[in-house]
């Protein structure tokens, strides 16, 4: 009887094991950006150029082993947009824009695809990564979006790593604030003819940061997390952590991050668009990406790109600007970071 009861135990023991390596696919990918605008190789040292594209391979590289370790895509996201944030050189955590009033107030979400949880924060201040709270959010609260004081006293809950003023300050930045300022400040001492929605979003190197992934257990998550726009109004909220605007994910269709001038992403409804064109027209997400990005939006006048991927592992970048720094990270070995046109 114990010899049987020992077999038994070993035969459910190997069924249960084969079960569970059946429910992996090891078609696993991430792809991720670092902000479109204009983004111009005559603009652009060489030494610059290795930073970025340096930078992009360590979050591509850290998401692509959370990935290939087992971790799920929501894990991945994580991984990723934390190394990008912890980056002078993108406009996310460390490296944030300053708004009109000379603060940093950023804004993060992050969505699973496979149970549509979402997880937001905005206007938070005080959050050394903001995809952190975001995905606070998400696990431990019922809601969806939290902002600014509200949101950081609840990522406590959570432990997520805080940082003062003098952490997110970085001269560059600053600087740039001053540049915009200084056109506005002609704008009304002359009069000129510039508008002033033309000077606040003049420095087009927009630089928020997204990663969408794809998991072993063939479940998408996306993330985005950015600093906003230089000079932004105080509370201004942009796209990046409005589910469906800058941040979508369903196993169903695909799993999108955007980058871009906010207000026109918010307004197209961008990332859910693309969604809704996959499940209701049945488009690929190459085309339906590319509708969004390449005709609606660019119609409406709005800059900016995304990336995504759908639960096969198809992935694509498309932007209607200069450049956008982006790239991906396959299991059958394809990788490419990119740039330019
Ligand atoms: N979409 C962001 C915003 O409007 C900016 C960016 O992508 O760089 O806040």
């Amino acid at each position: 009887m114990k010899k049987f009861l020992v077999l038994f135990g070993f035969i459910s023991a190997s069924l249960f094991s084969q079960q569970k390596t059946n429910t992996t696919n090891k078609n696993f990918a991430l792809v991720i950006h670092g902000g479109a605008g204009t983004i111009l190789k005559e603009n652009m040292s060489p030494e610059l150029e290795k930073q970025y594209t340096d930078k992009l391979n360590d979050a591509l590289k850290a998401g692509y082993d959370t990935l290939s370790k087992g971790g799920t895509s929501v894990d991945a996201v994580v991984t990723a947009i934390k190394i990008l944030e912890d980056s002078p050189l993108f406009n996310a955590g460390k490296g944030s824009v300053f708004t009109a009033d000379g603060k940093n107030e950023m804004d993060a979400a992050i969505m699973d695809g496979k149970t549509l949880k979402a997880g937001a924060v905005a206007g938070v201040k005080t959050i050394k990564n903001p995809i952190t709270a975001a995905r606070c959010v998400m696990d431990k609260s019922q809601h969806v979006m939290m902002v600014g004081s509200g949101a950081e006293k609840f990522a406590k809950t959570c432990k997520c790593d805080t940082a003062d003023a003098a952490y997110f300050f970085e001269q560059k930045r600053w600087d740039q604030l001053q540049k915009i300022k200084k056109t506005e400040k002609t704008e009304l001492d002359h009069g000129s003819s510039i508008k002033a929605s033309d000077v606040e979003f003049n420095d087009k190197k927009f630089g928020t940061v997204g990663v969408a992934a794809l998991d072993q257990y063939g479940n998408i998550a996306a993330g985005t997390s950015t600093g906003g726009m230089t000079n932004k109004k105080y509370g201004r909220v942009g796209d990046a952590p409005i589910i469906g605007a800058g941040t979508y994910a369903n196993n169903k269709t695909c799993a999108i991050s955007c980058t871009g001038h906010g207000e026109f992403f918010i307004r197209a409804t961008v990332a859910h668009d693309v969604s809704a064109l996959m499940e209701y027209k049945g488009l690929s997400l190459e085309k339906a990406a590319d509708e969004v990005v390449n005709k609606k939006l660019k119609e409406m006048g709005g800059e900016g790109g995304l990336i995504g991927i759908d639960a096969k592992g198809n992935i694509t970048m498309p932007f209607n600007s200069a450049g956008m720094y982006r790239g991906y990270m396959k299991s059958d070995g394809k990788k490419e970071i990119l740039i330019y046109k």
